[in-house]
């Protein structure tokens, strides 16, 4: 229903808008973001600098006393429970409003002695008000005060909400009605009637989420005709010989489990997991080499222009004396070279093409695509990788993940794909060495960086952003580059790396670096994925605090790849202790998998894992890792549900269903 049956101002309307609220049910589901309880604090329990929430008679006249533009502070006093207190109200000059004999509510900190600043007033009552007051967030234009009396106007315009969660489900896991759970939600009448609302919500939330993700992956990977991979499993093994090291034994479960997948007449749909290091693409190699025996083509995706080309190299040598054709395809390439390499594709003259998003540009065609692999899957849209998959018919599609969560997560949020992971590392890898640095500077470390940069190795020095901003106080990669330059560029070769650069320069750049030509390279987080550097033991990341736990392992895992041992520093003057203490755990662990259960924690999934695709419905109320109790079950009952759906059960949910999957699908 439309913002507009329950008139609100224009303006107001707008502001809503820019808040997401575009409908009167976006108002009902716009949760608060917490609660507070308000209830009078006896005069006993009164604390120096605690919150206080009071009633009280005006006993003189307000007094105003500006002490600079737009600066001021009132001041008057109060009787409350037979007690004189003087009370301070900043930035409300309004005198005639507190007269002498009304009675007051107020709610701030008790100063000690008899002051007490309020933060708010009214003159409402206190018991009128005492219960669980919700908190919306809110944006410019919209106060407190608008959006409770908007969702009260919601209610009356939408007296009732019928249950989206089947009614067998809310009866079997003794759930309030949603009607029931929406009102609690924004007018709670006790905690335990909230914490119901929320178990509603949640388990809703959860549900609608698996539904449309199961009903996506029903769709797009019609089980059952795909018509299997011919090629001897043996044959495939016959590649560990060209490597110079033996396959560690979760790599070799691991490739198992996809042959067994390119051979079966389902559709793969599967993701390998392991952390940074972990010999995820010698995996990739041995699906490619499989889905080439069986003479198909396989698509190899990388985020960025770098790692196509490092894999594609990488991929040449291994396949260099086997007949298997290696390319790289990437936005960069053009005219003749770009044409020749298509027309190579479409003739079936290449089995491999490694390649950017440039590989699902429309001129691209296959003779024959059976399998498609993201790497570092969270850098793409899920539009992409669909539009690659469309490619070929009944594509095999591998997804890698160097953000590892636990398996039933796994399923959870990317509907039913399949799982497998690298535990293990291979050997004789060190943990990398990290320090948490208290401050925005390399003052404290820069003796020992030097030192280790005279011993032969390199550092990257990376900054969240490549230029000065105003409105950001964070460090910036060009001025730390000049700064440098400036203090110890006489001594060492340092190098500049960012996202501004042209593709030729990056490439330039990073192979200056890889070549040993700089000794630093101040980055951006261009450096994220993938680039071997054997000499790059060191790293030094500024504004730390400003990363999510898993980025910085991932970009960490950067350095050490050789045979000495690798160090990171992570710098930053946050005074927040939460931040302070997230960076702690990287000193702690270098368990990719602690990380990621910790980072999901933190920031939720959509960022970290690239599940965020419109149409799927998220989560609000939510959370993956306290609740995951809640979205495993959820995600069963959505898939048997599912399945009744087929046989006409559920009509109304069937529509919900439809239409989301309509959206989530329509991808032009
Ligand atoms: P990631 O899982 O982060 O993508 P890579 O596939 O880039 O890791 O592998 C990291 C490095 O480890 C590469 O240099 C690769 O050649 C090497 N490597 C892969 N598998 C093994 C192994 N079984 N034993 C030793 N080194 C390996
Ligand atoms: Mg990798």
């Amino acid at each position: 229903m439309e913002l507009k049956k329950l008139a609100i101002s224009e303006k107001k309307r707008q502001a809503l808008v820019t808040m997401g609220i575009d409908s009167v049910e976006a108002l009902l589901t716009h949760y608060p973001f917490r609660y507070e309880v308000v209830e009078e604090t006896p005069l006993s329990s009164w604390e120096k600098d605690g919150k206080v929430t009071l009633e009280g008679v005006i006993v003189n006249r307000a007094r105003v006393v500006r002490y600079a533009p737009k600066r001021s502070v009132t001041r008057f006093q109060i009787v409350c429970q037979n007690k004189l207190f003087e009370v301070s109200l900043f930035n409300r000059p309004w005198i005639s409003a507190f007269q002498v004999g009304k009675t007051i509510t107020l709610m701030g900190k008790y100063e000690g002695g008899n002051r007490i600043t309020a933060a708010s007033y009214n003159f409402q009552p206190l018991h009128e008000q005492e219960g669980i007051k919700p908190v919306y967030a809110l944006k410019e234009g919209i106060t407190q005060n608008d959006l409770a009396c908007y969702v009260k106007k919601a209610f009356q315009v939408l007296p009732h909400q019928e249950n989206r969660i089947p009614d067998e489900l809310i009866a079997h896991y003794r759930l309030i009605s949603r009607d029931q759970a929406l009102h609690e939600v924004h007018a709670p009448t006790s905690s335990a009637m909230l914490k119901q609302a929320f178990r509603h919500l949640k388990y809703e939330e959860f549900f609608l989420f698996q539904l449309v993700m199961q009903g996506l992956r029903k769709n797009d990977h019609a089980h059952g005709d795909k018509p299997r991979k011919q090629f001897e499993q043996d044959e495939v093994w016959e590649l560990t010989r060209a490597l110079p090291f033996a396959l560690t034994k979760d790599q070799k479960t691991c490739i198992q489990d996809i042959l067994d997948d390119l051979q079966s007449s389902a559709s793969m749909y599967r993701m390998v997991q392991g952390d940074v290091g972990s010999g995820k693409t010698m995996v990739a190699a041995f699906a490619m080499y499989a889905c080439v025996l069986a003479h198909k083509q396989a698509a190899f995706m990388a985020p960025t222009e770098i790692l196509a080309k490092q894999h594609a190299e990488n991929l040449k040598r291994l396949f260099q004396d086997y007949e298997v054709e290696v390319e790289v395809l990437y936005s960069a390439l053009k005219g003749k070279e770009k044409q020749r390499i298509l027309e190579r594709l479409v003739h079936h003259e290449i089995d491999i093409i490694v390649g950017t998003h440039a590989l699902f540009q429309e001129d691209v065609y296959f003779y024959d695509l059976g399998l498609v692999i993201a790497d570092e899957q969270h850098r793409f849209g899920v539009e992409q990788r669909k539009k690659l998959l469309q490619k070929g018919d009944k594509v095999d599609f591998l997804l890698m993940s160097a953000t590892p969560i636990p398996r039933t997560l796994a399923m959870s949020l990317f509907g039913d794909m399949d799982v497998s992971t690298i535990e293990v590392l291979p050997q004789g890898r060190k943990a990398i060495i990290t320090k948490v640095v208290k401050e925005n500077s390399m003052r404290s470390i820069l003796e020992e960086v030097l030192t280790h940069l005279d011993q032969g190795d390199q550092c990257y020095i990376v900054c969240p952003a490549i230029e000065k901003n105003e409105d950001y106080a964070m460090r910036n990669a060009s001025d730390l580059y000049e700064a440098l330059k400036e203090s110890i560029g006489r001594v060492y070769q340092i190098g500049l790396l960012h996202g501004k650069m042209s593709s030729a320069q990056k490439d330039e750049v990073m192979q200056a670096f890889q070549k040993g030509d700089y000794q630093i390279l101040v980055s951006t987080t261009v450096i994220e994925v993938g680039v071997d550097v054997k000499n790059a033991n060191l790293m030094v990341i500024y504004d730390a605090n400003r990363f999510g736990l898993s980025q910085i392992h991932q970009l960490r895992g950067r350095v050490g790849r050789g045979d000495r041992q690798g160090y990171c520093w992570l710098l930053s003057d946050s005074k927040d202790v939460d931040a302070q203490a997230r960076l702690q755990i990287l000193e702690e662990t270098c368990n990719g998998f602690e990380i990621a259960r910790r980072d999901l924690a933190l920031r939720g999934p959509g960022d970290i894992l690239g599940t965020r695709q419109s149409g799927v419905p998220g989560f609000i109320l939510g959370d993956i890792i306290a609740d995951s109790n809640i979205l495993e079950v959820a995600r069963k009952d959505a898939g048997i549900v599912l399945k009744q759906m087929e046989t006409g059960a559920y009509p109304a949910l069937k529509r919900y269903l439809d239409t989301h999957l309509r959206e989530a699908q329509c991808f032009d």
